[in-house]
């Protein structure tokens, strides 16, 4: 089946935002299987939106839209495509009363302009929308359209509640992936690792992702139905587990690397607090992001200063003149007086040069110190990331997950073995 991506609104056009859902949706897609060989972009302007309606139905079995089904006079999405298949539209009893307990929900009165998001093209498919006003909406016609709104907030549950189900009711087969993910290795080593599974793989493949500080390796098989895929995908996990062991921190699709930290924390009754310098509550706010860190984050700090980092945190003055701020001795001392100070078991410490200016010779741009202290034992490490200053940050704060997690399997060994001994 083909499918072809068509994103609406001026504002993609314009650069005012990323088009983030024509990324999600192409990974979707292809993660179904399904062809993709273009994706549209096009402001909200009737004549052009329906010729690029039209064009994309000759092209392709399914059409997915995104945005500009919203109240406004420039939303125009439903009623360009009810064009572009000669239906009229008609108002929808379940959307009306939707619309009508969504607002009652927020405490506000609709407007007028609200009940024109209950009108659909006649005979078309009304996907519910928990998360807004604007209901979704498949018209089967010469190809399939699947209308989702703009807001990534509302597309994203919208297809995977109602367009993933819809989408594998139609295939013959069923493709099912799941994703190896592997920290502390780089992606040629892994790419050498396992170039004898990519010969000749057909079923299931596997295809390699670099992420900043991972790698995630996607296998996917095909089947009549879920149970035979999930057994072809088997062996071939398996045998990814076997080759990667202690580097693989899920194989959970929508597992992330802090969320995997955070249930090791849980899991073992650490608790963790932060500071950081060059990355200035990146590393905090990571973790922070999962729900029920609650249990375990203890406190964060951002030391930007030398002087915060010896006040706060109690860096010694001698340090900071005799390595620098940004040096393994301070990232040590760091840690240590973050665990102190905070009475957490684990701290995690970072300091470097983020630039794009105050890089040296010996310490260039880009090089940064990460220091992890569990339970008054100390590990620092020393790396050089490359790319602008949002690139070396975000680098930092997975190298100092990374860190952390190898420094707490580490610990968890020391004390089975010491339970052994
Ligand atoms: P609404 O009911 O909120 O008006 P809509 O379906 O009309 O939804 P738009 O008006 O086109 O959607 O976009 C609303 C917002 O959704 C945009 O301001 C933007 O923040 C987000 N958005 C729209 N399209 C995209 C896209 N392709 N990628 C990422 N975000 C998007």
């Amino acid at each position: 089946m083909v499918v072809e991506l068509v994103s609406v609104g001026t504002e993609i056009l314009m650069g005012n935002i990323v088009n983030t859902n024509a990324a999600y949706l192409a990974e979707q897609c292809t993660a179904l299987g399904l062809l993709c060989y273009y994706q549209t972009t096009v402001g909200d302007n009737e004549k052009r939106l329906l010729e690029t309606v039209q064009t994309a139905m000759k092209r392709a079995d399914l059409v997915i839209l995104s945005g500009g089904l919203g109240p406004t006079k420039d939303d125009i999405t439903k009623e360009v495509c009810a064009k572009a298949c000669g239906r009229k539209l008609v108002m929808d009893g379940a959307s009306r009363v939707a619309i009508e307990k969504y607002f009652e929900k927020m405490g506000k009165e609709p407007t007028e302009n609200n009940w024109k998001q209950a009108q659909v093209p006649e005979k078309s498919i009304v996907l519910p929308n928990p998360n807004g006003t604007a209901p979704g909406l498949i018209i089967e016609d010469e190809a399939t359209l699947i209308l989702l709104p703009g807001p990534p907030n509302e597309l994203i549950p919208m297809f995977q509640n109602s367009v993933l189900p819809y989408l594998q009711g139609k295939q013959e087969a069923v493709m099912i992936s799941q994703t190896v993910k592997l920290v502390g290795v780089g992606e040629s080593s892994v790419a050498t690792a396992i170039d004898d599974l990519f010969d000749g793989q057909s079923n299931p493949t596997i295809a390699t992702y670099a992420k900043t500080g991972e790698v995630h390796l996607r296998v996917t098989a095909k089947a009549e139905d879920e149970k035979k895929a999930r057994k072809l995908l088997k062996p071939m996990v398996k045998e990814l587990k076997e080759r990667f062991n202690e580097h693989i921190y899920t194989t959970d699709n929508d597992v992330s690397l802090e969320q995997s930290l955070v249930e090791l924390l849980v899991n073992n009754q650490l608790t963790v607090s932060t500071v950081e310098s060059c990355t200035g509550g990146l590393l905090a706010g990571r973790l922070i992001n999962v729900s029920g860190v609650s249990e375990v984050f203890k406190m964060g700090h951002i030391t930007y200063s030398n002087k915060a980092k010896r006040k706060i945190i109690g860096v010694k003055r001698s340090t900071l003149e005799k390595y620098g701020a940004v040096s393994e001795q301070v990232a040590r001392q760091m840690a240590k007086g973050c665990c102190m100070l905070a009475k957490s078991d684990v701290a995690v410490s970072v300091t470097g040069i983020a630039g794009p200016e105050g890089g040296t010779e010996q310490k260039p741009v880009g090089l940064v110190y990460i220091g992890c202290c569990i339970k008054g034992k100390t590990r620092t490490k020393k790396y050089q990331f490359t790319g602008n200053r949002r690139k070396i940050r975000e680098s930092a704060v997975a190298a100092a997950l990374v860190l952390m997690r190898e420094c707490i399997l580490e610990y968890i060994a020391e004390m089975a073995f010491g339970d052994k001994k």
